[in-house]
């Protein structure tokens, strides 16, 4: 919001031909990004380029264009010819390649483990060793975490920091190249981002917007991202407006309390997790529509056996009734899509576990089997617990086969979180 932002810019420049073609997606550019943006940097671009010099020299051109003192490449340090970022960023540099001999060294000796290993070995090894220790003239070079070294290149333009692609190289190589003298002297300047976030659960973005509109904000930037069906609202003041962003961070977290997750960036299902631990609490599922998407979220965090103490798929109604005691006539009564029947999955998975809490979600996924009652996309979710709790909900929830399974799974969290909150 308001003018320019005063915070420097970086830019992210992931090469690599595959990416191009769609054969993998990136995974480089969001995580550098989110790093750069948490380290106070305004994150001006993502570049996607092919593994052609051309592309790649443009890409570093345009990101310097755009006013970017930082740029991070990711790929191209391998031993195979399509590998050029070093060379490119030599020549965006002005500066000659030179061979580093005791990275030479130390990237022997780890090509020697790896010859041991696979029986690879001999002048086609050699060559690849010679290739991935030539270092612009003047860089700083980063210890391999596969084979290739990582490069901080200075220039007369933007810093630039060169990565692997394996993501895995990447990450384990990121706390190497903060520390290293160029980065650590350019982040020195670099005002934090005392960023900010709130969630919230049910609450369309166009709320937000007119709240925001109605107060006027200014050196506060503002971005809100709809993920797992919850709204996730960023503040990121400009240098010296971080007063202003806690003042509308609680502006905003009372004006939509009703729909508020929390105020401090944590997500449903970590929410959860805490609160059944904080209670002592285990909960069951007893899933229909869902097929077991909500206990797989459940399990998703380490640590989870603590509070999950199982969960039932029951699809057909025959199992509903076997394995999590739904009464045949209920099913009957109101169909199997009810919300007597999710009533009693709930109740079922919670005696059958010997859970304190329990969870039964059953709905119409589609894309056939609507009906004009209970038409594609009718879920019925309900929360009991052992001393008397009983939430439900039955939303129509959009989109197709794919989305009403998604957010049936987002809906059944958010339904535990009010439970366990109480
Ligand atoms: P290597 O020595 O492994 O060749 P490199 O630095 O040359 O390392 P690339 O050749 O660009 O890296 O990529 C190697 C592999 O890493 C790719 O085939 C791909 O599987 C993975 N990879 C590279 N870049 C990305 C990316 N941006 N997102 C996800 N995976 C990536
Ligand atoms: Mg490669």
């Amino acid at each position: 919001m308001g003018e320019a932002s005063v915070r420097p810019r970086a830019a992210v420049v992931v090469t690599g031909s595959e990416l191009l073609t769609g054969a993998i997606s990136d995974r480089n550019g969001p995580w550098v990004a989110r790093e750069l943006g948490g380290l106070g940097f305004e994150v001006s671009h993502v570049l996607v380029v092919g593994d052609r010099p051309d592309d790649l020299a443009a890409a570093l051109r345009f990101a310097a264009d755009a006013g970017a003192a930082l740029v991070v490449t990711s790929g191209g340090l391998g031993p195979t010819a399509d590998d050029l970022t070093a060379e490119v960023v030599a020549g965006f540099a002005g500066v000659p390649l030179e061979l580093d001999e005791p990275m030479r060294a130390h990237i022997a000796a780890i090509l020697a483990a790896w010859a041991a290993r696979t029986g690879f070995d001999g002048p086609a090894l050699e060559e690849a060793n010679r290739k991935q220790a030539m270092v612009p003239r003047g860089a700083v070079a980063l210890a391999p975490v596969g084979t290739a070294p990582g490069l901080v290149v200075r220039t007369a333009g933007p810093l630039v920091v060169v990565l692997p692609g394996p993501p895995r190289e990447l990450q384990g190589m990121w706390p190497a190249a903060l520390a290293s003298e160029p980065l650590a002297e350019l982040l020195a300047g670099v005002p934090r981002a005392a960023s900010r976030s709130l969630r919230y659960f049910g609450l369309p973005e166009s709320e937000i917007a007119a709240t925001l509109r109605e107060l006027d904000v200014r050196d506060v930037e503002v971005t809100t991202c709809l993920r797992r069906s919850e709204l996730e609202v960023d503040l990121r003041p400009r240098p010296g407006a971080e007063d202003t962003a806690a003042a509308l961070a609680s502006e905003l977290a009372q004006r939509h309390a009703r729909h508020l997750v929390s105020a401090d960036g944590a997500g449903t299902d970590e929410l959860v997790a805490a609160g059944l631990l904080a209670k002592g609490a285990t909960v069951a599922t007893g899933e229909s529509c869902t097929g077991g998407m909500l206990a797989s979220r459940l399990v998703d965090r380490a640590g989870s056996s603590a509070y999950v103490a199982g969960g039932v798929v029951a699809y057909s109604n025959e199992a509903k009734t076997a394995l999590l005691d739904v009464p045949a006539e209920l099913i009957a009564a109101h169909g199997a899509v009810s919300p007597e029947v999710a009533r009693a999955l709930a109740d079922g998975a919670r005696k059958r576990f010997g859970a304190d809490v329990g969870i039964g979600i059953t709905g119409v996924a589609g894309p056939d089997g609507g009906t004009a009652a209970k038409p594609v996309g009718y879920v019925c979710f309900c929360v009991t617990t052992g001393d008397g709790l009983v939430l439900a909900r039955d939303p129509q929830l959009p989109g197709g086969r794919a989305d009403v399974r998604e957010r049936a799974t987002d809906v059944g969290m958010h339904l535990l979180l009010r439970a366990v909150r109480g």
